[in-house]
């Protein structure tokens, strides 16, 4: 394994830095992974955000490039031919690919979650030896599929409803029938709609009086009968995730599409919660490239625009100064989080997972708003990635299950509860 620098300076220009600090800290396949995800980034997905995001298409041929690398197979354990990549690595490597078009990390990130939550965070969970082995031998046919033929997983599991905050059951329905699954229901946002192979949806077993211990992940093909995706999709920002709505009308589903054993799921949203920590990487990228955007803009290093300085007035070294600050506290608490990842964690991780996710979320926003201040009107042309950039970074906080209001909630809650806590009289 080559430790190649993530970008190499070039003389009397700005150099953006590595997205995940301080290369020292880090690992010969995390120093690879962001290499390969930086080059990729630079030299393709950033020329093709502009019109991806300008049509509001699916960026297929970023998908080719990452095939092509093979970084549909990050998470696949090494035993299944993948880079075996853990949590952290993973986070970093999406933060890098979201500096340089927002809608490709994120629609990867659904994708790398099948392979991430059958893989490692399966590995972690209790399951008796026959459904270990029942696991085995389904994870094993989708991860051939993932590395061996390219295939690609979307991951819908918002309903509209409660459901995907966490507080409901899946209203989509799984009946148990010979050799599978009949599945009924309906998924909004689900980005990759028509351009992943098969979905992997979060469902309820269909039997009286279900609750979220009942719910499945199953592999739906894109092809089978009963399969559709409605609606159309022209949103604010990450308009290349095409999170258009999918429809499922008796679908027939076979038994070795269940992605983890019944049951398995509830156990993994309890016990691994940084598996709903993935989204913010995206943001985190999208952060720093904000940040890079009106470094080289104020020294008129910008490529295709004049090269105007703006570097000298006191203004625009404050306005950088207190960007800096707030993209270096939410890199901190992005490394901090990435790195804590693990089964059971303690409340204080749990805690801090929580304050990681709203903090990059909020913050990536906010660090692109104070860079379209800093750098003015002419950075918010559409010939110009930042107003891009702004538009992509307010979707963050809107994503379930944890949007900036719900981390906020559980936040509050638990931070002044402990489990099973009750107050005997409500007071006003
Ligand atoms: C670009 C983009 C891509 C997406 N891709 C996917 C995808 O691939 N897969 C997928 O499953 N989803 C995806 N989503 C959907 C996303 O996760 C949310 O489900 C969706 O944005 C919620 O829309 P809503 O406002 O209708 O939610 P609502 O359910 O109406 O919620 C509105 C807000 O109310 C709050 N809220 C909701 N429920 C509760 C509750 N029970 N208690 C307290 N507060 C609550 C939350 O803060 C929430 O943001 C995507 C969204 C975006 C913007």
């Amino acid at each position: 394994m080559s430790a190649l620098p993530v970008s190499s300076p070039s003389a009397g220009r700005y150099t953006p830095p590595s997205i995940a600090g301080d290369y020292s800290e880090l690992t010969p396949q995390q120093t690879e992974l962001l290499a390969i995800a930086s080059r990729l980034g630079r030299e393709k997905f950033a020329p093709r955000a502009q019109q991806i995001d300008r049509d509001a298409v699916f960026p297929f041929d970023n998908y080719a490039d990452l095939r092509e690398a093979g970084l549909l197979g990050i998470c696949v354990p090494q035993a299944h031919g993948g880079w075996g990549a853990d949590f952290a690595t993973y986070v970093m490597t999406a933060a890098e690919i979201g500096r340089h078009c927002g809608a490709t990390a994120l629609t990867l990130n659904m994708h790398v979650s099948s392979t991430m939550w059958t893989g490692f965070i399966a590995d972690d969970l209790d399951m008796t030896p026959e459904q270990r082995a029942n696991h085995e031998a389904h994870r094993k046919i989708h991860y051939q599929r993932v590395v061996g033929e390219g295939k690609v997983y979307s991951q819908p599991f918002s309903e509209g409803g409660a459901a995907a905050a966490g507080k409901a059951p899946f209203g989509t329905l799984a009946k148990k029938v010979e050799g599978g699954y009949l599945v009924n229901g309906k998924k909004i946002f689900a980005s990759l709609a028509g351009a992943a192979d098969y979905y992997g949806i979060l469902c309820t077993l269909d039997k009286p009086g279900a609750t979220q211990r009942d719910s499945l992940y199953l592999a739906v093909d894109k092809n089978l009968e009963g399969v559709s995706v409605t609606g159309d999709w022209d949103p604010l920002g990450m308009r290349g995730t095409v999170s258009r709505t999918l429809i499922f009308k008796d679908v027939f589903v076979p038994e070795i599409e269940r992605l983890i054993p019944e049951g398995v799921y509830a156990q993994a949203a309890l016990r691994w919660p940084h598996m709903f920590a993935t989204l913010s990487p995206t943001y985190m990228g999208i952060a720093q490239a904000a940040y890079d955007f009106t470094v080289q803009y104020l020294r008129g290093e910008v490529p295709g625009t004049p090269p105007v300085k703006r570097r000298m007035y006191p203004t625009k070294q404050i306005a950088v100064a207190e960007m800096k600050v707030r993209l270096e506290q939410t890199r901190a608490i992005f490394l901090q989080n990435a790195r804590a990842a693990r089964v059971d964690p303690s409340k204080e991780i749990r805690l801090g997972l929580y304050a990681a996710h709203y903090t990059i979320m909020e913050n990536a926003n906010e660090i692109c708003r104070l860079a379209v201040r800093t750098c003015g009107g002419q950075s918010m042309l559409k010939t110009l990635p930042l107003e891009r950039m702004y538009r992509d970074s307010r979707c963050g906080s809107l994503m379930l299950p944890w949007t900036a209001e719900l981390c906020i909630d559980r936040l509050g809650r638990e931070c002044l509860y402990e489990p099973g806590e009750q107050d005997e009289q409500a007071v006003l």
